[in-house]
């Protein structure tokens, strides 16, 4: 874990959050300002960067996140109609926390190009 890492201090309790669901290695909580009726964010319960971390070692949070992922947007009820996984690494990438997340935004249409 990080000292200084926002998410690591919502995974250690240190800061308040909406937590939907977790698990021993992954945590879902809801984005304090989202973009849609649903807006979870799913992080690994191991401080990791970015996608530019991942590696042989630690590439399983990825798939245990997604997995998460797929039982929220189920109980969100947004499976049917879909939802979009968004997860912004670097600053062209527009990342603003430098612990990885998956955002599971749905419960409205999408648009693409994204911005
Ligand atoms: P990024 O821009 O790095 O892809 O996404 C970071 C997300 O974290 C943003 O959507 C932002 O609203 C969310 N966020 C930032 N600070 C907090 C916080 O303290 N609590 C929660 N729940 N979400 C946060
Ligand atoms: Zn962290």
């Amino acid at each position: 874990m990080s000292d200084d890492c926002l998410f690591c201090k919502i995974i250690n309790g240190d800061i308040p959050a909406d937590i939907v669901k977790q698990t021993e290695s992954v945590c879902a909580f809801r984005d304090i300002n989202p973009q849609a009726n649903t807006h979870v964010l799913i992080i690994p319960k191991k401080h990791i960067a970015s996608t530019r971390e991942l590696n042989n070692e630690n590439i399983e949070y990825l798939s245990k996140m997604a997995f998460l992922a797929n039982q929220i947007s189920e109980e969100e009820g947004i499976n049917r109609n879909g939802y979009r996984w968004v997860i912004n690494t670097g600053d062209d990438g527009g990342q603003t926390v430098d612990h990885i997340h998956l955002h599971l935004i749905g419960g409205r249409q999408m648009h693409w190009p994204p911005g």
